[in-house]
């Protein structure tokens, strides 16, 4: 074996590829079996499921990604290294190929145990985590993925394919119609006409045309530990901040949850480019990666997160509940933990999207503040968190120009805001007025708006718009199961109605008081953004995760 460095002296580099000292190795033996590989023994091929762990003894092997003109090399593994990245933590299909290149030993720790060892053994599980995730984000970075994409960046379909797969960290090549040479000749060998793009070409095999995020991860083998029969202890429905933080710490205590989202691991926060206000982090951190190291964290202690599904209906009439899927099969649980989020209303404007995070804002804290010293800005809403924001604002920027789409802000806003905002020299109020344009390339420049009655328009040199209204929770699949307030927010705890019905809403139907995040049902509890009276922030949402499981422990205590 080579000269082993301390682990003390690991850098990047040998962090993505350690060698591991001979005492980890010897603690690793108690979960592997031994045995001899030849040279030229393929050991895993992109696609295969539960691929087990390797630990090189003796022998070297490389890593390879097969692609349409053959193969690309990634990288070559000495005796001392090991195989495998973030796939390998939950089972999932590999993404490259592991050839022997020269014969000797190695030990194999099966698929099922890679987690068992990850949970007993802090030490290894560190260096194992940290090699797997650093070995993802350079096959990111080094578009070496298992999928290639062929696209044109006008197309919205390409553009929300990327992001799919880019909100799912899964690497991939991809190659644009109007800028790659190559991607003309690759469709005329497959016979694709260029109508039918996005192609993407999976595991070098199959050919999709213009899929759905869905047909893609089925490709992929995004969800195939989906056993549908299995009664669960816990059916975590959406994959934001509040759904992942009840996946870690759910199965870190001992549950083995089910996770489904019905696009990527992240919600809201995902799609944020950078959380400046999330603890610990004082340089902020990406929502990508948030979300993603929280994913990876919630598969290691053994949650099944299963993206691009959607649950379109509970079944509520008895227990275990019953969540219907897109595709119309069914799960069963004990209890439930409702994270869908909510989603913000946003005006129908050109650049939106493509500007959030670069001067579009939908919250106005005191970061945003800070960012607006000395500038107009622009407040779009005419409800009560507007005004607030309007207000707020008012202290640094320059000016706020509050665009409300009413005649006035009475039927939507409390009074004393209003006297305040008409008090305010700094805050212009426009009603009857829409946002029409966004403008700026890298980030927001300009801004402009019209008088719905007048038609006047007018145009703003601005850097920072608040769109402030409102948010529609993602509940109506639901259907009359458990209580909502008037805007479509799950109630819980001391907010349900406990014995008159209010309308058709559902009423507690136990005698035990209903706990902390409990909704109407028993059993089925609401976090995060979806959950009526929540605070909207990622912490709170993470929070609210956490207590969530304690309460979900109560209640299968009462099942048994
Ligand atoms: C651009 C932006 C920037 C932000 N910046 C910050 C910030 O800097 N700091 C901060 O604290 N907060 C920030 N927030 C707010 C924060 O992101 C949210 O409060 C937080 O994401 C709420 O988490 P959640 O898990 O409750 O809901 P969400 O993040 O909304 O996640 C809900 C998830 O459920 C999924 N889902 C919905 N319906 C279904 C269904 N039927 N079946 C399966 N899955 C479903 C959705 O796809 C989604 O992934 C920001 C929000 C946005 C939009």
């Amino acid at each position: 074996m080579s000269t082993t460095p301390t682990l003390s002296s690991l850098n990047a580099d040998t962090e993505t590829y350690p060698l591991l000292t001979k005492a980890l190795i010897d603690q690793l033996r108690q979960y592997a079996t031994l045995r001899r590989v030849e040279s030229g023994e393929v050991l895993y091929r992109s696609g295969d499921l539960a691929v087990p762990l390797y630990i090189l003894l003796s022998a070297t092997v490389e890593i390879v990604q097969p692609d349409t003109e053959g193969e690309r090399a990634i990288t070559i593994l000495y005796p001392g290294m090991f195989t495998g990245e973030t796939r390998i933590i939950g089972g999932q299909r590999a993404i490259v190929l592991a050839r022997v290149v020269q014969s000797g030993d190695i030990l194999t720790v099966r698929s099922e145990d890679i987690w068992t060892l990850a949970t007993r053994n802090a030490q290894l599980s560190e260096i194992l985590l940290r090699a797997f995730i650093l070995r993802r984000t350079m096959l990111n970075i080094r578009q070496l993925g298992n999928v290639v994409m062929v696209g044109s960046q006008h197309s919205a379909n390409t553009a929300r394919l990327r992001e799919f797969l880019g909100r799912n960290s899964h690497p991939y090549t991809y190659l644009d119609l109007d800028t790659d040479d190559g991607s003309q000749d690759l469709l005329d060998r497959f016979t694709i006409s260029s109508a039918e793009i996005p192609i993407v070409i999976c595991n070098g095999k199959a050919i999709l045309r213009n899929p759905t995020p869905r047909e893609l991860a089925d490709c992929l083998g995004l969800n195939d530990d989906l056993r549908q029969n299995l009664l669960r202890d816990l059916i975590i429905v959406g994959g934001g901040p509040a759904g992942l933080a009840t996946a870690v710490y759910a199965a870190s205590e001992g549950l083995a949850p089910l996770l489904i989202e019905s696009h990527a691991p992240g919600g809201q926060a995902g799609a944020s480019s950078r959380i400046e206000n999330y603890l610990g982090f004082p340089t902020g951190i990406s929502g990508q990666e948030l979300a993603s190291n929280a994913a990876t964290q919630a598969r290691k202690f053994g949650t099944t997160i299963a993206v691009a599904r959607k649950i379109v209906q509970l079944n509520c009439k008895r227990r275990p509940y019953e969540l219907v899927m897109d595709d119309g099969s069914v799960l069963f649980a004990k209890t439930v933990v409702i994270a869908t989020g909510a989603c913000y209303k946003k005006p129908a404007v050109p650049d939106l999207a493509r500007l959030e995070g670069h001067g579009i804002h939908y919250g106005a804290t005191y970061i945003e503040a800070q960012m607006c010293v000395g500038e107009d800005v622009v407040v779009v809403g005419g409800g009560n968190s507007a005004g607030q924001a309007a207000v707020f604002l008012s202290q640094t920027a320059s000016k706020v120009y509050m665009l409300v789409r009413s005649k006035d802000l009475t039927k939507t806003m409390s009074r004393y805001l209003i006297e305040r905002i008409n008090a305010n020299p700094s805050i212009e109020l426009l009603c009857e007025t829409e946002l029409t344009r966004l403008a700026g390339d890298e980030s927001l420049s300009e801004v402009c708006w019209a008088n719905k009655k007048t038609s006047q328009t007018f145009t703003l040199p601005s850097r920072h718009v608040f769109v402030m209204a409102g948010a529609s929770p993602n509940t109506v699949w639901l259907q009359g199961c458990v209580a909502l307030d008037d805007k479509g927010f799950i109630l819980t705890g001391h907010n349900l109605p406990l014995c008159v019905p209010r309308g058709s809403s559902p009423v507690w139907p136990l005698t035990r008081a209903p706990q902390l995040l409990e909704s109407s049902l028993p059993g089925v509890f609401a976090i995060g953004d979806v959950r009526a009276g929540s605070v909207k922030r990622v912490a709170s949402a993470v929070g609210e995760g956490a207590i969530a499981v304690s309460l979900v422990h109560r209640v299968l205590a009462e099942l048994y």
